[in-house]
């Protein structure tokens, strides 16, 4: 892999923060994956989501198939952070950029596999639970659905979430030579 034309790429990319990382220091739990089952009506609703993505012992290992990460951020900003509606209108443009970095990572030869932010609204009638998913190599499952705690990667790595009316977006690119 060549880093620094990577660099270079990500450079021109609107990145608020970017890290690579060993995926060892990534932390997995069941409890992440509780919160999905018990407050997010996309449980079950797609196979970008749980339990269509696998168990967490599962996603673990498929993670861990890929020994480096690049971990990156964007920040939109809102009028208010606290609206919803408003707030996920912006995920569209960090998932634009994910798919951008992951073209670069793809670009040098590299087999990838992207967690970001998304429970997929790619067609009109979901396949899942009855068939497989159309589009399975364009998924980019959110991180939480893997059980992966964001908090302690964040902390670990000195990641900033921007306060106020920002929202930062958080995406795991995982990388690996073929
Ligand atoms: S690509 Fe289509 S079939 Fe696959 S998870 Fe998304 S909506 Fe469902």
């Amino acid at each position: 892999m060549d880093r620094a034309a990577l660099e270079a790429g990500l450079a021109e990319l609107p990145i608020l923060q970017y890290e690579f990382i060993s995926t060892s220091l990534l932390t997995f739990s069941e409890r992440v994956r509780h919160i999905c089952e018990t407050e997010c009506p996309m449980y079950g609703k797609t196979w970008a989501c749980p339990p269509g993505v696998g168990s967490v012992a599962e996603c673990r290992a498929r993670c861990l198939r890929y020994p480096e990460a690049l971990l990156l951020t964007t920040a939109a900003e809102v009028r208010d952070a606290a609206d919803m509606t408003e707030t996920l209108a912006t995920r569209g443009e960090h998932e634009a950029i994910v798919r951008q970095a992951e073209a670069l990572l793809r670009a040098q030869g590299l087999d990838t596999y992207a967690l970001s932010a998304e429970a997929c609204a790619r067609c009109a009638h979901c396949t899942c639970p009855d068939a497989p998913c159309r589009f399975p190599a364009q998924l980019h499952p959110c991180i939480e659905s893997h059980g992966i705690v964001v908090t302690d990667l964040a902390e670990k790595l000195g990641i900033t979430f921007l306060a106020g009316n920002v929202v930062t977006w958080f995406s795991i690119l995982f990388f690996r030579e073929p």
